[in-house]
């Protein structure tokens, strides 16, 4: 069922709560990566150019229901003053009387910046007494904070049960339809490449994927559970021994679905992620003393082919502990590989958007998605309660 919109709301002269995802990295009190702020730009542009009195609302990082100063929106507002060419005035709080006051103050066309909503414990625990707070300030609700939907906190959840109608802002409308055509009508082949540390993170996005896409390569430390349940030596490297038996069933059920399952066929080996080299080895061959830290040349390729033949990619996870430098060369190269693909990419996740950062590919990525854990439960097939709060359309 599709959401109401941003765009379906009358505005003009109307008070509204907007949930962004302001959740940005800071250090020394600026905003070292404004990616999400832009990302949110039109949504804001749009309510205020209809006339809206916008308050406006995000989470940053983690104080644990306290107030924390280092945590404040301050460096955001400042980066967000620049980005529209206008002041964007800070409220000391984000609840309270002086907090309310501020909001009814707010002219039509402008806009107040609440505090940290994590400053309150009610944020996380979906507290209904402080969703009601929040509510107050305003008579309609937007959601365009995809980034944080998968979390059914105050702001995000309990605040609809007080404010209503509740939409959907524009970034979260693109979010929603470029993983939902992945997920229901991809253009095939439909290409998964999934990376990162841990199989348990993943297997849910593994058995959902399976069911819907044409091939799957598997890098990074989670292959090498699936490698050892093939029968191969993993030396010292990442695997998570309890789940040997379900990465074999895993691949029992690819089999059964006629949906390839690419794994690495060689990899970089060193003492460890601090190591200063590594070489380069069959993966038959992992020593015993050795941990398996990126994917090899071998394996780039043959991922690289998937790549090249897909109509749809879409990747998360890196292949390798690409954070430094010796073991990046796997992940840059699937890097370059999506963006060289004539096929519709998409990229999701902190640490894979980094690479494709760094790799200096971008540009080149058909969808960039802002959000990380948002991303992985949307494609597992789970419902998030930020979506499902909002209005029908
Ligand atoms: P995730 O958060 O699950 O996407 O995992 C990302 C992390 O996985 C990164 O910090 C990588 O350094 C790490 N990683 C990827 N491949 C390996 C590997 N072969 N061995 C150890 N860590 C890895």
């Amino acid at each position: 069922m599709a959401k109401l919109s941003v765009t379906q709301l009358p505005l003009d002269a109307r008070r509204v709560f907007l949930r962004a995802d302001l959740n940005v990295p800071l250090a020394d009190g600026a905003v070292t990566n404004d990616t999400r702020i832009r990302a949110m730009l039109p949504t804001l542009r749009l309510c205020l150019e209809r006339g809206a009195a916008v308050v406006l609302a995000s989470h940053l990082g983690r104080p644990g229901g306290t107030l924390d100063p280092g945590l404040s929106l301050a460096p955001v507002a400042v980066r967000l003053s620049e980005l529209l060419g206008s002041a964007v005035p800070l409220a000391p709080d984000c609840v309270g009387p002086e907090t309310l006051e501020r909001a009814r103050a707010v002219r039509p066309g402008q806009l107040v910046l609440l505090e940290n909503l994590r400053f309150h414990p009610g944020e996380e625990a979906n507290d209904p007494e402080f969703a009601r707070a929040l509510a107050a300030l305003a008579d309609c609700y937007v959601n365009d904070a995809f980034a944080a939907a998968h979390r059914a906190q105050a702001s995000i959840d309990a605040i609809t049960r007080f404010l209503q109608p509740a939409a959907a802002g524009l970034l979260m409308q693109r979010e929603l339809a470029t993983l939902g055509r992945i997920l229901e009508a991809p253009e095939r082949p439909l290409v998964a490449i999934l990376g990162g540390a841990k199989v348990s993170d993943k297997l849910a996005l593994v058995e959902n994927l399976l069911a819907r896409v044409d091939a799957l390569a598997i890098g990074g430390a989670m292959a090498f559970t699936f490698t050892r349940a093939l029968g191969y030596e993993t030396g010292r490297s990442l695997v998570e021994p309890e789940l040997v038996e379900t990465a074999r069933r895993t691949l029992d059920e690819s089999r059964r679905r006629g949906v390839g399952i690419a794994l690495p066929v060689d990899a970089v080996v060193a003492e460890g992620p601090e190591s200063a080299a590594g070489s380069t080895v069959s993966i038959r061959e992992i020593p015993a003393d050795r941990m398996a830290l990126d994917v090899g040349p071998l394996t780039v390729g043959q991922f690289g082919d998937l790549i090249k033949r897909a109509r749809t990619v879409v990747w998360n996870g890196p292949m390798g502990v690409f954070e430094h430098a010796p073991f990046a060369g796997g992940t840059l190269a699937v890097a370059e590989a999506v963006a060289a693909a004539s096929a519709f990419t998409v990229v999701g996740g902190g640490d894979t958007v980094a690479a494709v950062q760094r790799a200096g590919v971008a540009e080149r990525i058909g969808y960039i998605s802002t959000a990380g854990g948002a991303f992985l439960e949307y494609l597992e097939g789970r419902k998030l309660p930020g979506v499902e709060a909002l209005t029908e359309a």
